[in-house]
């Protein structure tokens, strides 16, 4: 089979495409709380069991958010050429983030506009959804002797970390038989995204001596030693960090180097309530607290990274009375990057020179994605991050995504499909 006829199948799939991204669009499935979740999934089964797909459902029972309110429910749809070959898999995660303010369209109404659908998870990540759907079926529909099997699962909780999803699959052992993982999140139809960044997240403590605030010289302030911390961070840390640059092409280009963000910081008395008008109590704070948020580098070690904090904390202890502090870990993931001569990779690119005749764009995500449990608990390296749509319209008020677009990356999808198993 030639690839112009798997590419005029898509072609002729169009409106298929625009009324299944459109259907998805329509089922809410916010995140948090986790809603609609089974409803996505028996959506997507009866379609793909209508294209010959055999489908499982997998609740994440004890997941954090799973309940019977808002059950964590996961579908696998599978289907298998009975001859040896690779197996296939494009993940999708199915919830939505909230929908916010600013909106000029319906969030759920999965309107069309010229080129582009509008609505809540349009770009992030139901385009890609439906766009993997259609390349599955146009490329079985026109490849009759095809190899090995193809997976589509639709995931719980990404936006909130996929524990709920990929990450409970994987332990599960659902990624052991699987060789090539799609990731069909929005970086746009003519990039390869490799991988992310690692983090590391932690809490950051000082102690001080509470005492009335008209006689300070009787107590220690946590502030005051935080203060210090923060004076270490700006003028020592962050020009060490802006030092460490890395080959990972992660975009935007800012992010190519070693990041902190202080995510927030609490000292003293407590923030008031909404509506206590009273006013506070004079107090040296006795604690102070700070949550950073550390991005860190495929050629950096996490125990390095964690050493730099340290050695910050240190030396403070050593110059100032009476400090002291404590490091709580939070979150913790490993950078990952897939090699670019990895099979799924040479094959999208090819399939991009193909379908688009440009040169595919190698970019590294500077936030982390589902990849990370494939990578790390499925132990399978041999993943990327694939998808239509445009990243910075993600979590945005009237998200939309180009239906040009995801029919283009549909097939870029079936393209590697019939190199891989055609
Ligand atoms: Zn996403």
């Amino acid at each position: 089979m030639t690839h112009s006829a798997i590419l005029a199948e898509i072609s002729a799939r169009r409106q298929d495409l625009i009324g299944l991204t459109q259907d998805l669009i329509r089922i809410p499935t916010l995140n948090p709380p986790g809603q609609n979740y089974r409803v996505i999934c028996d959506y997507l089964a009866a379609r793909l069991e209508l294209a010959g797909f055999t489908t499982q459902f997998i609740r994440a029972h004890g997941a954090p958010g799973d309940s019977d309110a808002y059950p964590r429910w996961n579908l696998i749809a599978r289907i298998d050429s009975g001859r040896a070959g690779d197996c296939v898999h494009f993940n999708s995660h199915h919830d939505v983030v909230e929908v916010g303010n600013g909106w000029t369209r319906d969030p759920f109404g999965g309107e069309l506009d010229g080129d582009r659908i509008y609505g809540r998870g349009a770009c992030d990540m139901k385009g890609g959804l439906a766009a993997s759907i259609i390349a599955a079926q146009a490329f079985l529909a026109t490849t009759p002797d095809w190899r090995g099997s193809i997976e589509i699962s639709a995931t719980a909780d990404e936006e909130s970390g996929g524990y709920g999803g990929v990450a409970y699959l994987a332990k599960a052992g659902h990624y052991a038989h699987v060789d090539h993982v799609l990731i069909p999140e929005p970086l746009h139809k003519d990039r390869i995204c490799l991988g992310h960044r690692g983090v590391w997240w932690a809490e950051i403590e000082t102690h001080g001596r509470i005492a009335h605030g008209s006689m300070p010289f009787l107590g220690d302030s946590a502030i005051r030693h935080m203060g210090a911390v923060l004076e270490e961070i700006e003028h020592r840390l962050y020009p060490l960090l802006a030092r460490k640059t890395t080959a990972m092409p992660v975009v935007p280009e800012g992010a190519r180097q070693s990041t902190l963000n202080i995510n927030s910081i609490h000292g003293g008395a407590r923030e008031p309530e909404a509506g206590d008008t009273s006013l506070p109590a004079p107090c040296v704070a006795d604690r102070c607290r700070i949550v950073i948020d550390r991005r860190y580098l495929i050629e950096e070690d996490i125990a390095q990274v964690k050493q730099e904090i340290t050695d910050v904390l240190e030396r403070l202890r050593a110059q100032r009375p009476n400090f002291s502090y404590e490091i709580k870990d939070l979150f913790e993931v490993q950078p990952t990057m897939t090699a670019r001569d990895a099979p799924v990779v040479k094959s999208t690119a090819a399939a991009i020179q193909s379908v688009l005749h440009r040169a595919a764009d190698y970019v590294v995500s500077p936030g982390t994605y589902d990849q990370k449990h494939i990578d790390r608990i499925g132990r399978l390296h041999n993943c990327i991050a694939y998808g239509p749509g445009l990243l910075h319209l993600a979590h945005q008020p009237d998200e939309w995504i180009g239906v040009q677009d995801m029919e283009d990356s549909a097939k870029v999808m079936a393209l590697v499909l019939k190199d891989l198993l055609g």
